[in-house]
């Protein structure tokens, strides 16, 4: 018999359960990529994450070929599309990983639906793209949980199931077409310093970021300049790596570090059970409502400084170029330009969302649009009327200003701290004439969000 293997943000085989699944039941298996157009369709088809997706396909596809088989590449509506393949192989088995979002679970139940009138199973694995699934671990009170920190404490005891090896063979019937595997060429608009994608090179990553970073993560972690974050948060959203591999693996290295690495790598898991349990959380206010945010209409120039980067907090500018140049940004750098957006320009956090959805290799609708609100304080933040000052947060996590210097070229003259306070040195032979004044004062910023706060 044949089964199909239905490959979304799962692009691996290490470590697969519905690969595993289907070589164990059948004699031979079709490993499919839909290109599904309500993906497309819906604005998330992005050039930086199409670039990556592209690596994670030829990969894919490289890894089977070596072990006898291919991968089949579709276009159109996917649920269409598995049924057909499934047709044309003659399959009576797919093979699906769980996930969280509302469009996924939509997808699980239509795909169940149209083909078990086909007469076809349709078998869906849990542990392929969370560590823990969402409501494997639930409150007594709720379908899940609303803070980290007791999250964390039931996330850490429960025992994660056992690696699976990457499988020797894949046998692929013939007679399945496929369409030529998409490539990075003609996409217009990608980030000049754009990570490469497919499960190669995210093994390559985390075996060298256990080997020789892990170690300091719990101490350099927020160290802007330092860049000693793990960058494998791409090769997670695009499943490229397992996070329960990842996990096993980040444990057994050991020591404080990798407990640090481990606790955040269970802020995925803990998005993705928010989400699950409440999909809405994607585009409406999570818990606290707010209804008088600044918009495109009444912002616009506001908006389109701090997305260019010319705030004129350098911080802020430094991270949203960053953004801009590698479609990726360094965790602290979120938090301050979504603070600074949010709190201090008092402008709508799905504004600040979609713009970094646009650009982020990473972007993930669990992780990006929940931590915006977190930073918002519209999500599950416990102290949502928290305000990152860039100034004081600027002179802790970049103390030199090296950050600032890379990324804001201006600036690239202004020796140490002071680079983060260039309004200081405006004198006739001011040393970053082209750098803008600041936007905002931020006294002026957060006394109007404490009045809209009052009365919201
Ligand atoms: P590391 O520090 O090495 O962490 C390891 C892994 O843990 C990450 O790869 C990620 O999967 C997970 N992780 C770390 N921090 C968080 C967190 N705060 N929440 C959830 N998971 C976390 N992350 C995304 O993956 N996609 C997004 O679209 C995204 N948008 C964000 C938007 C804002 C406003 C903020 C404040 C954070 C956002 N994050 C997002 C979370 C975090 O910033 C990134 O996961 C992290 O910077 C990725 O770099 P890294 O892989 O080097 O992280």
């Amino acid at each position: 018999n044949v089964s199909v293997v239905l490959f979304t943000s799962d692009l691996r085989l290490h470590d697969h359960p519905p690969l595993r699944a289907a070589l164990q039941g059948s004699r031979q298996v079709v490993p499919l990529f839909v290109r599904d157009r309500a993906v497309t369709g819906a604005g998330f088809a992005v050039p930086n994450r199409l670039a990556f997706l592209a690596d994670c396909l030829r990969d894919l596809d490289a890894g089977l070929r070596e072990r006898g088989g291919r991968l089949v590449v579709r276009s159109g509506d996917v649920v269409e599309e598995v049924c057909r393949v499934a047709a044309e192989a003659d399959a009576d088995e797919v093979h699906l990983a769980a996930d969280a979002s509302a469009y996924a679970q939509r997808r699980e139940a239509r795909l169940r639906r149209a083909l078990e009138a086909e007469g076809v199973r349709l078998h869906v694995h849990d542990t392929v793209t969370s560590a823990v699934d969402p409501g494997a671990v639930a409150p007594a009170s709720s379908d899940h949980f609303a803070v980290f920190t007791p999250y964390f404490g039931h996330w850490s005891r429960r025992g994660l199931r056992e690696v699976l090896g990457a499988p020797r063979k894949v046998a692929v019937p013939d007679g399945v077409g496929s369409e030529d595997l998409p490539t990075r060429r003609g996409l217009a608009g990608l980030s000049p310093d754009l990570a490469a994608g497919g499960e190669t090179e995210g093994r390559g990553r985390l075996t060298a970021w256990l080997r020789s970073g892990v170690a300091a993560y719990e101490d350099r972690h927020d160290d802007l300049a330092g860049d000693a974050t793990s960058r494998l948060s791409p090769h997670l959203h695009f499943g490229t790596l397992s996070p329960v591999e990842l996990v096993h693996r980040a444990r057994a290295a050991g020591g404080p570090g990798a407990e640090a690495f481990v606790r955040q790598v269970a802020w995925r898991d803990f998005h993705r059970q928010v989400l699950a349990a409440r999909p809405e959380a994607a585009s409406a206010d999570y818990r606290t409502k707010h209804d008088r945010w600044r918009t495109e209409r009444t912002a616009g120039e506001d908006i389109e400084a701090w997305r260019e980067g010319r705030t004129g907090y350098p911080v802020v500018d430094a991270a949203m170029r960053q953004l801009r140049r590698e479609g990726w940004m360094h965790n602290r750098g979120r938090l301050l330009a979504a603070s600074f957006l949010t709190k201090t320009l008092y402008v709508d956090w799905r504004v600040g969302a979609r713009h970094f959805l646009d650009l982020l290799v990473d972007g993930d609708v669990a992780n990006n649009q929940l931590n915006w609100q977190w930073m918002a304080g519209t999500g599950t933040d416990s102290r949502p009327n928290r305000v990152l000052n860039p100034v004081t947060q600027a002179k802790r996590y970049d103390p030199e200003g090296a950050y600032v210097r890379r990324w804001v070229p201006e600036l690239a003259e202004v020796a140490g701290p002071a680079v983060h306070e260039p309004w200081k040195l405006r004198k006739p032979d001011d040393p970053a004439p082209d750098y803008p004044d600041p936007l905002i004062e931020l006294s002026d910023g957060l006394a109007r969000f404490r009045r809209a706060r009052e009365r919201d």
